[in-house]
């Protein structure tokens, strides 16, 4: 019979908070055990306690008291942690995105060791000296979070017609209605919106109320091909699309879109991107 009770897991440390009773509880992403809360002991200047700091990655020793479903962290073994990525403000803060649509969302859905995997090849390019910039890094790990739990939208046909978007929009921008879960070709949008506007007085309320910012940016989010192309990008090559594709002109509405699908799949806000 094996021991069940002390184990060992290469594990990802997402945060670390303090209990009602003052004690240290950290939260690890595991390949197998996804998600596992455990106690940290010690001082504030035990070396475990350093150790079990969010953004390290390493071996975890863990020791599990079944019966009282009670977990303690007893070692850790550090691999990396991401010492370049740390002293960056953005790098750090679109590190805690992260961790929260991670917690948020249950590792993906129960997606434990893809989504390790993603997260982790997100920390080394925020690491690396140059790195892209860390809302983009964001943006291609989110746009893989959302896809690993099966809400990423159809980049390829208008949701309406069905007809190829590239094909269908002269202008070159699409935009993605959230009522319809999808993109929407030039001319889909044209006739969805044309109603609103011939309706006259009646519908002046209903068209003012669409200019108001905020209704604006749930009811549909406008994007060019070429952020439409990324993102494609994304999906086939993971992080290394960042390191060839140009980006700077598309990085706002890229951000917009996947930042909604992302707070969308983790079902309300992300209170890390607030600010
Ligand atoms: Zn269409």
């Amino acid at each position: 019979m094996t021991d069940e009770r002390n184990f060992s897991t290469e594990a990802l440390i997402l945060r670390s908070r303090e209990s009602p009773s003052g004690d240290r509880i950290a939260t690890l992403l595991t390949p197998l055990r996804g998600l596992v809360d455990a106690f940290v002991f010690g001082g504030g200047k035990s070396a475990l306690r350093a150790a079990a700091s969010p953004f390290v990655y390493g071996t975890a020793y863990l020791y599990q008291d079944g019966a009282k479903n009670y977990r303690k962290l007893t070692d850790f073994s550090i691999t990396e942690s991401f010492s370049s990525m740390r002293q960056q403000y953005e790098s750090l803060w679109a590190a805690s995105v992260m961790a929260e649509f991670i917690v948020r969302t249950q590792s993906c859905g129960g997606e434990h060791a893809a989504v390790l995997k993603t997260v982790l090849s997100a920390l080394r390019l925020m690491d690396q000296e140059p790195s892209p910039p860390p809302k983009l890094t964001l943006a291609a790990f989110l746009w893989q979070g959302v896809s690993l739990i099966g809400l990423k939208p159809d980049t390829e046909h208008c949701v309406i017609c069905g007809l190829p978007l590239a094909e269908r929009s002269q202008s070159r921008r699409i935009l993605y209605a959230p009522s319809d879960d999808g993109f929407l070709c030039e001319h889909c949008t044209k006739a969805a919106l044309e109603p609103a506007f011939s309706r006259g007085p009646a519908s002046q309320a209903v068209t003012a109320k669409l200019d108001e910012p905020e209704y604006r940016e749930h009811e549909r989010i406008s994007l060019s091909l070429d952020g439409l192309f990324w993102l494609n990008q994304v999906s086939e090559r993971g992080f290394s699309a960042l390191e060839t594709a140009s980006t700077s002109f598309v990085s706002d509405e890229i951000a917009s879109l996947v930042f909604y699908l992302a707070k969308k799949a983790a079902e309300g806000t992300l209170l890390s991107l607030i600010g």
